[in-house]
């Protein structure tokens, strides 16, 4: 995927704007900022969702496309008589991966760096391999005590691995906070390109990024039920389990740089489902399988039981590394996707209905 000049510097931004869950104003703003411009309208609500709309036809279904914006992180849950940060998580971020980490801590006074401390291998007790847990894990920010410790920051104050992105090839990225971040990019994209073909499409259009996935899909859920759309496309990132280690029979096999993947079952309704299905088949574009017994564990999860029930469908990013500093997409994947997206909003008529017997 070739990305304009225009388009990697929104890329960009989103990804290096720290948006971890609870705190995702400054990132939100970007996301707001971009589609302004392109949308009829931008509407946000009480706890920072955004969404914005393409008005067609008031007779018309609305379709909603989906992505949160909220990436993990942790929290500055105590500081110590020598000054030390103790830390809580934000959604699943994971304590064997965090020492010896920069960090961000987000404070009104601007952004303070630290260090997870991490003992010199000289100095650990070889006999205990107990992994670590969030509770015995602190922050040094070079403060002498408490009292300088709390003229830089204060309990509540969100922090970010210090990480941003990288290039491993012209193909795959590399960084923090991929999970959701790049959502917000895909729904984006695919609201330009839609507000592009206005005249071809005979559904209204919205484009949801939500607040507080990680911690249980509270932004979608409360923006569905205000928003109510007739059917909704949801993206989240989903694991690649091509790399070592990991168990397909259990996990199932999901590629890097193999297409979106399209989940059946549970939250997807599947006469949507094989919607999608059919238009990926009809524009060639190559997508993956996966199952979901009970949740899906993303916001699907959340907007499909809204009131009467909107019939939804997930199509994932594959992702390798998911919750850590290190998170790896394809473009390719990324393109797919915007690609999909796009196509499926396009091929719905005014009066489409999804429902599930005949
Ligand atoms: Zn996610």
């Amino acid at each position: 995927m070739t990305l304009s000049k225009d388009e990697f510097s929104f890329l960009e931004s989103l990804l290096i704007t720290p948006s971890p869950t609870g705190y995702e104003q400054a990132g939100q703003t970007v996301w707001v900022d971009y589609l302004k411009p392109i949308a009829d309208e931008v509407l946000t609500d009480a706890y920072g969702s955004a969404a914005a709309r393409l008005q067609v036809n008031p007779d018309a279904i609305t379709v909603m496309i989906e992505a949160h914006c909220d990436e993990i992180g942790m929290v500055v849950q105590h500081i110590d008589d020598q000054g030390f940060l103790w830390i809580q998580r934000i959604g699943g971020s994971d304590p064997t991966i965090a020492r010896a980490r920069k960090v961000f801590i987000h404070g009104e006074k601007g952004v303070v760096t630290g260090t997870i401390g991490h003992t010199a291998i000289h100095l650990q007790d070889r006999d205990n391999n107990k992994p670590f847990a969030w509770k015995d894990l602190f922050i040094d920010i070079g403060a002498a005590n408490r009292e300088e410790a709390e003229a830089m920051v204060r309990v509540g104050d969100p922090i970010t691995y210090s990480d941003d992105f990288d290039f491993l090839t012209e193909d795959m990225i590399c960084g923090r906070a991929l999970d959701n971040r790049i959502g917000g990019f895909v729904i984006a994209q695919a609201f330009k390109r839609l507000a592009e073909r206005k005249d071809e499409l005979r559904v209204n259009v919205l484009a949801l990024n939500a607040v507080q996935e990680e911690i249980g899909g509270f932004g979608a859920r409360m923006m569905s039920y205000r928003l109510m759309p007739d059917v909704a496309l949801v993206t989240d990132v989903t694991h690649a389990t091509d790399t070592p280690g990991i168990n397909q029979k259990e996990h199932g096999r999901i590629l890097l740089g193999g297409g979106p993947s399209v989940t059946h079952g549970s939250s997807s309704h599947p006469k949507v489902v094989k919607h999608l299905t059919d238009v990926a088949t009809k524009h060639e574009i190559a997508i993956q399988h996966e199952a979901s017994s009970v949740r899906t564990g993303t916001d699907t999860d959340s907007i499909y039981f809204t009131r009467q029930g909107i019939p939804s469908a997930l199509t994932s990013l594959p992702l390798r590394y998911m919750h850590s500093p290190v998170e790896t997409a394809s473009l390719k994947d990324v393109s797919k996707l915007i690609d999909l997206m796009e196509a499926f909003v396009l091929s719905l008529q005014a009066d489409q209905r999804f429902n599930a017997l005949p």
